[in-house]
C-alpha cells in the first residue's frame, strides 16, 4: 500500500488534482472492482502488480481495455513486465518516472532509476489517509532497498539501501499515532541494517510512545545483526509496544551459503533467546522450505530447533522463484510457471516431501500460529517424539475435517488418538484464556465437584472475573485445581488473558 500512496501523493504534489485511489484485494468480486474503475471514467489507470495479484491484474487490464478503450493503462511494481498488456510498464521506482510518462509520453517499458533523495518525495501520510487508518494497521516506509543479496529475494536486487531522513520519520510517526493507527508496520526490509539509525528510531519510539498502550510498532529485522545497545533498548520497551519479525529461513549452513545468506546462525539464535527472555516483545520467525541442499531430514531438524525456541509465531514458507532473482538458476529445481512461482520439487526435496511439508504448514498455521491452543499443544507435544512428528500426525487427523472454526478444531482434537486423557482440560483452559466469556462450549464442559459448586455460590457476580475447575494443568499435572481468569488483564504479547491457580 505505501507504494500506491507515494505515487498518488507525488502526482498530486505535481499538480494533478484528480487522482483517485482504489485499494481492493484479490478476494473481492472482480465485477465490483471493474465497476468502480469505470465509475471514474479515467484517462489513465495505474496498477500496482505484485506476485500475489499478478493474475488478477492481467484480468483487470483485459477488461478495462474492452470497456474503456481510450484509457491509458500503466502497470508498475515488482511483477510488472512486458507480458502485461498495459500501454506502458514502469519497472523500478515510479515517483519521477510516472510524471514524465504522463506529461511527455514514452515507450512500452520505462526502467525507472531509484529516487536519489527520498526526502524529495512528499509524505503520503496525509490527514485523510490517517483517518482511514484509525484503529487499523498502517504500513510505513522508512527506507528502500536492502544491503544484503539473498538470491531468492527481490530486495536483494536493489543497489544497497536508502533512508528517509530520521527527522521526517519521527514527524510522520507522531502524525500517524495521533491519527489513531493501531499497528505501524515498517516495510523496511532489514530495519536494523544500520544499528545507529535503528537505535535512534527505537529510542524515539520509547520516549514518545512508551506510555501509549494503544499502539504497537512492527519491524522486520536481521536477528544476528543486533548490537548490545539495540538489545538493551529492546529489553526496556513496555510490553507490546514492539513486534519483531526475523527470518531464519534455514539452519542448514549449506542451504544458507547457496542462497547467499551470510547470517551468523549462532548469534541469531542467542539473540532470539535473549529477546524472548525479555517477555515484552512479540516475536515472529520465518523458515523457508525448498532451499538448495535442504532435505526433509535437515528441514525437520531445523524446524525442531526453531520450535524449541518457542517464538510467538513461526511461519513456514515455501521457496518462490521470483522474476529476475538469481535463485532461478537453481539447477534441477522445478517451480510453478505462474505467480507465485512456488517450488514444486528440488534435487533434495521430492514433490511428495513438499506436499507433506505443506500439510504440516496448514495445520501449524491453524493451531500454533493462531495462538489459541497454547496449552493444548504443550500437552500434545509430550505425546510425540518430535515437534515435526506431532504436527504431521495432527495434519493427518485434522486436515480431512472441513470445519476450521475453533469449535471444529476442538471437536476434532477431542477424538485425536482415540481421545487423550487430559485433552478436554487443556482445550477448556485454552478456550478460557482466549475468550472473555464464561460460556464454555458444551463439548468442553466437565462435571464440577461439590466443593467447586459451593465455592462459586459464595462469589460476588463479576463478569470480568471467571473461575473454573480443572483435573489437569500442563505445568502441574493431575490434581484438582481452581483457576481464576482475569478478563481485565490481557497480555499484549501473547494475546491471552491472565489466570492463576488459587
Ligand atoms: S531476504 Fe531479507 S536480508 Fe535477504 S535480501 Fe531480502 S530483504 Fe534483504
Amino acid at each position: 500500500m505505501p507504494a500506491g500512496w507515494f505515487l498518488c501523493q507525488s502526482l498530486k504534489s505535481k499538480g494533478f488534482e484528480d487522482v483517485y485511489e482504489i485499494y481492493r484485494n484479490i478476494n473481492e468480486p472482480f465485477n465490483e472492482v471493474i465497476k468502480e474503475i469505470i465509475s471514474y471514467e479515467p484517462d489513465y489507470l495505474l496498477l500496482s502488480v505484485y506476485v500475489f495479484n499478478a493474475i488478477y491484474v492481467k484480468r483487470l487490464i483485459a477488461e478495462t481495455r474492452r470497456l474503456l478503450p481510450e484509457c491509458v493503462i500503466i502497470a508498475g511494481g515488482p511483477e510488472a513486465d512486458e507480458t502485461f498488456d498495459a500501454h506502458h510498464i514502469v519497472t523500478g521506482e515510479g515517483e519521477e518516472a510516472l510524471y514524465t510518462l504522463i506529461t511527455e509520453g514514452g515507450g512500452k517499458v520505462t526502467y525507472a532509476k531509484p529516487v536519489e533523495d527520498l526526502d524529495s518525495i512528499p509524505s503520503p501520510y496525509t490527514p485523510e489517509r490517517l483517518e482511514a487508518s484509525r484503529n487499523r494497521l498502517i504500513y510505513y516506509e522508512a527506507s528502500r532497498g536492502c544491503p544484503f543479496k539473498c538470491s531468492y529475494c527481490m530486495a536483494g536486487l536493489s543497489q544497497g539501501v536508502r533512508y528517509f531522513g530520521s527527522d521526517r520519520v519521527k514527524k510522520d510517526l507522531v502524525n500517524i499515532v495521533n491519527g489513531g493507527a493501531q499497528i505501524i508496520k515498517f516495510t523496511d526490509r532489514t530495519f536494523n541494517a544500520d544499528a545507529r539509525r535503528a537505535n535512534e528510531i527505537l529510542s524515539f519510539i520509547l520516549e514518545t510512545f512508551g506510555d501509549n498502550p494503544d499502539v504497537c510498532f512492527h519491524f522486520e529485522v536481521g536477528a544476528d545483526l543486533f548490537t548490545e545497545s539495540t538489545l538493551e533498548l529492546l529489553s526496556r520497551m513496555p510490553k507490546g509496544l514492539i513486534q519483531l519479525e526475523a527470518g531464519i529461513q534455514s539452519l542448514n549452513p549449506l542451504s544458507l551459503k547457496a542462497v547467499n545468506r551470510s547470517a551468523n546462525t549462532r548469534k541469531l539464535i542467542k539473540n532470539i533467546q535473549k529477546i524472548l527472555g525479555y517477555g515484552n516483545i512479540h516475536l515472529h520467525l520465518d523458515l523457508i522450505a525448498g532451499l538448495p541442499h535442504e532435505t526433509l531430514d535437515s528441514f525437520k531438524e531445523g524446524f525442531g530447533a526453531v520450535y524449541a525456541l518457542k517464538p510467538h509465531k513461526l511461519q513456514l514458507g515455501f521457496l518462490k522463484f521470483l522474476k529476475y532473482t538469481p535463485i532461478r538458476e537453481f539447477a534441477g529445481a522445478v517451480y510453478g510457471s505462474e505467480p507465485p512461482y512456488e517450488v514444486i520439487s528440488t534435487p533434495t526435496l521430492s514433490q511428495a516431501a513438499l506436499a507433506e511439508l505443506k500439510s504440516v504448514e496448514k495445520v501449524f498455521e491453524r493451531l500454533y500460529n493462531s495462538g489459541r491452543f497454547f496449552y493444548t499443544l504443550e500437552y500434545l507435544s509430550t505425546t510425540e517424539s518430535s515437534p515435526y512428528n506431532l504436527y504431521l500426525s495432527l495434519a493427518e487427523h485434522l486436515l480431512p475435517i472441513k470445519d476450521n472454526s475453533d469449535y471444529g478444531i476442538q471437536k476434532a482434537l477431542l477424538s485425536y488418538k482415540g481421545g487423550l486423557p487430559h485433552i478436554k482440560e487443556t482445550l477448556r483452559l485454552d478456550y478460557l484464556l482466549c475468550n472473555p466469556i464464561n460460556k464454555i462450549p458444551k463439548i468442553l464442559k466437565r462435571e464440577y465437584s461439590a466443593e467447586f459448586k459451593s465455592f462459586v455460590k459464595e462469589l460476588k457476580p463479576d463478569s470480568l472475573i471467571g473461575y473454573e475447575e480443572f483435573a489437569f494443568l500442563p505445568d502441574k499435572g493431575e490434581g484438582r485445581f481452581i483457576a481464576r481468569f482475569d478478563y481485565r488483564n490481557r497480555d499484549r504479547v501473547t494475546g491471552r488473558y491472565a489466570f492463576e491457580v488459587i
